[in-house]
């Protein structure tokens, strides 16, 4: 069974800055995408913020096991009508991995539900991810820790929602300490939160990030089918009832009849 894994890239800093376009010149998209490659059991194609529907049409993303996000300087100008496609295909099952600035996109924001907010600095920092879930799938292979020479800082706290699990920890050279590494479920969709990937560092040419990605879409794939009624909410008449029941007090719906949302 090949994973299809696809990769968001917002494209705006490639374009516009000379320095993230000498690390990243096809795109930090493309450079996330070959790192997934390295995996037989995965296949990885891109898409763009600037392509129409920015490259998610409902087709695209019924053909997608698990999504890669990485935004910044564009949050708004992705589409509403795009976050609720895929906020629902994750809903259905479809893995989401949100990278590094896409903390503050509209996808995590509205899956999370809360701010998403949290301290950074950019310094060229040390990072230090400290793997404190030694036998969690997506730190299969690493060292103890993934060191990383120059990052940029984001710091605690960081408002999300507890994660299901963490998985790693990171330090940083100032002193800051951040939950780098988070999973959750929305639906019967898998999502992790992973942090390293500043623009102007080359953190997607790190060997043990590109580890992490695979591993965790490996993670994120649910090999089942997708879940399409999970938004259903249907109205069970009496008469269908798995045992008899006889119907007791005053009601508002009619049999069968649509709720309100
Ligand atoms: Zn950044």
């Amino acid at each position: 069974m090949v994973i299809r894994a696809t990769v968001f890239g917002e494209n705006v800093h490639e374009n516009k800055n000379p320095i993230v376009r000498s690390i990243y010149p096809d795109g930090m998209h493309e450079t996330i995408a070959a790192a997934l490659r390295e995996d037989a059991g995965i296949v990885s194609s891109t898409v763009t913020l600037q392509e129409p529907e920015h490259g998610l049409t409902a087709e695209k993303l019924a053909e997608t096991d698990v999504l890669l996000w990485w935004g910044h300087v564009a949050h708004g100008e992705v589409s509403d009508a795009v976050v609720e496609r895929v906020v629902e295909r994750v809903w259905q099952g479809m893995g989401l991995i949100i990278l590094h600035s896409g903390h503050f996109s509209k996808i995590f924001k509205r899956l999370t539900g809360t701010p998403c907010a949290l301290k950074w600095r950019e310094a060229g920092e040390r990072e230090r991810l400290w793997v404190i879930n030694r036998n969690h799938p997506i730190a299969a292979g690493l060292p103890e820790c993934i060191e990383l020479e120059n990052e940029e800082m984001y710091g605690e706290p960081f408002s999300v929602p507890e994660p299901m699990e963490t998985v790693f920890v990171s330090w940083f050279q100032g002193g800051e300490v951040f939950r780098s590494g988070l999973t959750y479920q929305r639906g019967s969709g898998r999502m992790f939160y992973f942090r390293p990937g500043h623009e102007t560092y080359p953190t997607y040419y790190d060997e043990n990030v590109r580890k992490v990605l695979r591993n965790a879409v490996k993670w994120a794939y649910n090999p089942g089918p997708a879940w399409t009624a999970i938004t259903d909410a249907p109205n069970v008449p009496v008469e269908t009832a798995l045992e008899p029941i006889e119907e007791r007090g005053p009601r508002l719906h009619q049999a069968g009849e649509a709720g309100y949302r």
